[in-house]
């Protein structure tokens, strides 16, 4: 019988969906059992996983029956997708299945950096009345908003924030100038450098790959307005988190909202503690309660299919 390992969490409904026709071995702490994971895939025709397995030419050689990958998310930095294709081990990631909540999370944290408020609740309540300091927060409508990567999650985003009277630009140079997306959003198209300078809110929307490792650099950080936020739910290293912090701290910045980091979790004590007007949140841009049920139903439909159609 085709056998399956999920090695991170996974919504259950799904997993008993699979138990209908494949040998399930869920165990989702084996993202933290390299050595157990190593053993388990040994019999495994497909493995599930979500963004902390790293599933390179170690797993691969492991598990010699590997057929599929199910990608429970997309980014897929921790897959070595070539090493994959060289062993004819198909990767299904969960495309859109995730990025309403990030494009949700993207405005949400720029609206609570831009108006500076919400996060009064212990000294109101100690009767304490922050209320000078706290007046002269912004509006989001009007503001300018640069998307860096315009795919999927970057168009969504761009959608909400022009439903809130925000200006939209983008820099993406895979995407060609011709291409139809500019028009169809309303999106200006823009260089990064460009970019990074005009806007109030930047976010980022790339892959981490070697062209974007540290794109948002000590130099681009500079050139950012002294009042614009930064929003990363991209990809912990495109952003130099040292420099974001001197940033910060030097006041040069407006503020920060940072889902993913260099090294997950962040370690205690970290350049990024205690720090002003900056969130951090554990990597949970695209994690919500439905984003769950979506993204893990997708992956089981799409293992399905493909065994199914393996069949035939
Ligand atoms: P996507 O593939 O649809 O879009 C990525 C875009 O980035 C593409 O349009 C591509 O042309 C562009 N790009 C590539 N290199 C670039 C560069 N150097 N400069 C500018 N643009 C560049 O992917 P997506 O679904 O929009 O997701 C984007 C990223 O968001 C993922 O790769 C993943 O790492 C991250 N993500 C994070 C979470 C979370 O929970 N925080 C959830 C989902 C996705």
């Amino acid at each position: 019988m085709t056998r399956i390992v999920i090695s991170e969490f996974m919504d259950l409904p799904a997993v008993e969906s699979l138990r209908g026709s494949f040998e399930v071995d869920y165990a989702p702490g084996l993202v933290d059992d390299r050595a157990g994971l190593l053993a388990r895939v040994g019999g495994a025709d497909a493995l599930i996983v979500r963004n902390r397995t790293r599933v390179d030419r170690e797993v691969l050689a492991a598990a010699p029956r590997l057929r599929a990958i199910g990608r429970l998310g997309v980014g897929m930095d921790n897959i070595d997708v070539a090493a994959c294709d060289a062993a004819k081990v198909a990767v299904f990631p969960a495309t859109g299945a995730n990025s309403l909540p990030v494009a949700e999370y993207v405005l949400a944290t720029a609206m609570v950096l831009l108006r500076g408020a919400y996060l009064s609740s212990a000294e109101v309540a100690a009767g304490r009345w922050p209320r000078a300091r706290m007046s002269q927060g912004r509006e989001t409508a009007g503001k300018t908003l640069g998307l860096v990567g315009f795919g999927g999650i970057g168009q969504l985003t761009a959608k909400l924030a022009q439903g809130l009277g925000m200006r939209v630009l983008a820099s993406d140079p895979v995407l060609p100038a011709d291409s139809a997306v500019w028009a169809d959003t309303g999106v200006g198209r823009s260089e990064l450098d460009a970019l990074v300078g005009e806007v109030d809110v930047l976010s980022l929307h790339v892959p981490l790959t070697d062209s974007t490792r540290g794109l948002i650099d000590e130099a681009r950080l500079a050139r950012m307005k002294p009042d614009a936020v930064l929003i990363n739910t991209a990809r912990g290293g495109v952003v130099d988190e040292a420099a974001l912090a001197a940033a910060l701290r030097a006041g040069r910045l407006g503020g920060a909202a940072l889902d993913v980091f260099e090294d997950e979790p962040l370690a205690a004590g970290s350049v990024l503690a205690e720090l002003p007007n900056l969130i951090l949140t554990p990597h949970i841009g695209g994690v919500t309660r439905e984003s769950n049920e979506r993204v893990s139903a997708l992956i089981a439909a799409r293992i399905d299919a493909f065994f199914k159609a393996r069949c035939v």
